[in-house]
């Protein structure tokens, strides 16, 4: 019991999922919260939010340098964004999965940017890449914090 205990709540993690500024105004924010939703994920914070250009290339800040991080700023700066946080088992890789991959075209369909999307520069929305970077996307995009909360649909969504 311990050990499935352990196991359990190394695997339980938080990932930062974001609806672009393409995703808000194509009217895709139901759609795209619905199957975070539908999975069993867990809504743990969200806003919507135009944070400005120093906020949107420190959440990029590990692109800076590359030749499209310009466009990338003017395009997330461009209008609101839904800033999520979502829990769940494995979350950060399995979001990154109904993301789809960055460039639509690669993305399968099924997936959000596959089934959304036609440009790598337009693919309405943002999913973190790892634990790590989920951790330091949450801390600068809800420094309030987020919602706490216990879902009692858990024992429907998990064996243990
Ligand atoms: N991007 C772009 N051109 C590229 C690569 C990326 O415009 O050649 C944009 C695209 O919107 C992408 C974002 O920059 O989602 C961040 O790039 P990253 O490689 O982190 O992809 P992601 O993690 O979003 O799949
Ligand atoms: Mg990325």
């Amino acid at each position: 019991l311990i050990n499935s205990f352990l196991l359990q709540t190394s695997t339980m993690e938080r990932t930062y999922i974001m609806i672009k500024p393409d995703g808000v105004q194509r009217n895709l924010v139901g759609e795209i919260i619905k199957r975070f939703e539908q999975k069993g994920y867990q809504l743990l914070a969200m806003k919507l939010v135009r944070p400005g250009k120093e906020h949107l290339q420190a959440h990029y800040a590990d692109l800076a340098g590359k030749g499209f991080f310009n466009g990338l700023i003017e395009y997330m700066n461009s209008g609101p964004v839904v800033a999520m946080v979502w829990g769940g088992f494995n979350v950060v890789a399995e979001g990154r999965k109904m993301l789809g991959a960055t460039k639509p075209s690669e993305s399968a369909p099924g997936t959000i940017r596959g089934d959304f999307a036609v440009e790598v520069g337009r693919n309405i929305c943002h999913g973190s890449d790892a634990v790590a970077s989920a951790e330091k996307e949450i801390a600068l995009w809800f420094k309030e914090g987020v919602c706490e909360w216990n879902p009692s649909r858990n024992a429907w969504v998990y064996e243990n």
